[in-house]
């Protein structure tokens, strides 16, 4: 992609009203652009960074036998009134009425729309357990939207939902599912600390919520110092709880060997049995004839909120810096001196060669070095190949890399079989 085509609308205004990094960083890159309070629009280099994030969560899913759907985003009120929930949701849910005075919805969350859709097909036992995820938009009508997409009214979840036939069976998927988020986190570049949770309106069981560590976190975690080192089996049963649930009374661990960070809450999973299917008369027959009512449990990830935890996690002073995972772009070529022939030339063919085996963005635009500079350091891109008349003249590129901010002097051949794989 070369910059001059992109549409990136890069800023050095700092908004007055974003108070966290990961929002001011998110404006001044053109990443987003409010629509209304806690309602944005995402823009091209966002949206690169929402379909890696999208790809790593779909493949863990698909790797635990997870099935990818589509829920309408408007639902009919019956469905809630049918678990008791309508009257329960309150003011956070967008109530919508169509033109024939019928009562509708926009999707807080799905679990009744899982579960209608699980009673409309699924008869057997023998298709026991199912899962059923998907990737879309929510709105909530938050009563403090703030810290831009990271507490938004509309924003973007992976939400899962399971069905099986016994508690066992039940307890069996949210162990697979719990992993498959320390892992799907973990492949993002973040180190993600799973706490046990309380359930909340959507009720049950067991419940953990994944945080990642953030100064600016709006939870307070109180964890077990091993669990930073703790394996995936481990981590399931190391203490790690966040606000209100610590009380230093009934703490299993000592002062010495407790941390407190700051986290935000990144994902939320939930096993509450036949909360749903009961009410919804969602049931199988099992090889007696016999009906039984699945487990459920449900798992959510919020996909727009990770972004600016990301980068939270990952920013200097002068930009983002983002994992590779996640980049939006592998590689940035900077030409930095547009109206030199060797240096066009140069850039012109790095870009050929390279794009072949990355992602590319050229930036190519007749812009001030420094503003160049600026950009590369603000989008963050993992690596910068930098090409100025000066260096080039005795046959030097610069290669940067955004996380350490170290730079090397390459030969050109030097560059292309750096990225040629
Ligand atoms: P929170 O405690 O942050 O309000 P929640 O517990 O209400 O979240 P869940 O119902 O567990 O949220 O939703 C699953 C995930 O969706 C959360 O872990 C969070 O990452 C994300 N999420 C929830 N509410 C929002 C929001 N208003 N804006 C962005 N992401 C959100
Ligand atoms: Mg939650």
């Amino acid at each position: 992609m070369r910059f001059s085509d992109f549409f990136a609308p890069t800023s050095k205004d700092v908004p007055s009203d974003a108070k966290i990094a990961s929002h001011r960083l998110m404006l001044r890159a053109g990443m987003i652009s409010q629509t209304a309070s806690g309602i944005y629009c995402w823009l091209p280099l966002a949206i690169r960074v929402l379909d890696k994030i999208i790809k790593i969560i779909c493949e863990e899913q698909d790797n635990i036998g997870a099935n990818r759907v589509l829920f309408s985003t408007v639902q009919p009120a019956d469905l809630w009134m049918e678990s008791g929930r309508y009257d329960d949701y309150g003011k956070e849910m967008l109530r919508i009425q169509d033109r024939k005075g019928g009562q509708f919805l926009y999707s807080p969350t799905n679990e009744e729309q899982a579960t209608d859709i699980f009673r409309k097909y699924v008869k057997s036992y023998r298709c026991l357990p199912t899962m059923l995820y998907q990737i879309h938009w929510k709105f909530r009508d938050e009563i403090r939207p703030r810290f831009g997409v990271m507490r938004g009214r509309e924003f973007l979840m992976k939400d899962g939902y399971s069905f099986a036939s016994n508690c066992e069976e039940a307890r069996q998927i949210y162990k697979k599912v719990f992993k498959a988020y320390i892992k799907t986190f973990r492949r993002m570049g973040l180190t993600p600390i799973p706490v046990q949770a309380d359930t909340g309106p959507i009720g049950g069981n067991i419940s953990h919520e994944f945080h990642v560590l953030a100064e600016t976190g709006e939870s307070t975690l109180y964890y077990d110092k091993k669990l930073l080192k703790a394996t995936d089996d481990e981590l399931l049963n190391t203490f790690a709880v966040a606000d209100e649930k610590y009380d230093p009374n009934t703490s299993p661990i000592s002062e010495d060997q407790l941390q407190i960070s700051n986290g935000i809450e990144v994902g939320h999973i939930f096993y509450f049995g036949k909360k749903y299917s009961e009410p919804m008369s969602a049931f199988v027959l099992n090889e007696h004839g016999e009906k039984i009512y699945p487990e459920m449990g449900s798992y959510g990830i919020g996909v727009s909120r990770l972004i600016a935890g990301i980068i939270e996690a990952f920013h200097d002073n002068r930009g983002i810096m983002w994992p590779e995972p996640v980049a939006p772009f592998d590689v940035t070529i900077l030409n930095l001196h547009t109206k030199n022939e060797d240096c066009c030339n140069i850039s012109e063919k790095l870009y050929e060669i390279i794009s072949r085996k990355k992602d590319v963005l050229f930036d190519d635009r007749d812009l001030s070095v420094g503003e160049k500079l600026g950009d590369a350091d603000l989008i963050g891109i993992p690596w910068q190949i930098i090409i100025g008349q000066k260096k080039l003249s005795q046959g030097i590129i610069e290669l940067k890399n955004r996380q350490s901010n170290k730079i090397e002097e390459m030969t050109l051949d030097a560059v292309i079989e750096r990225f040629k794989k």
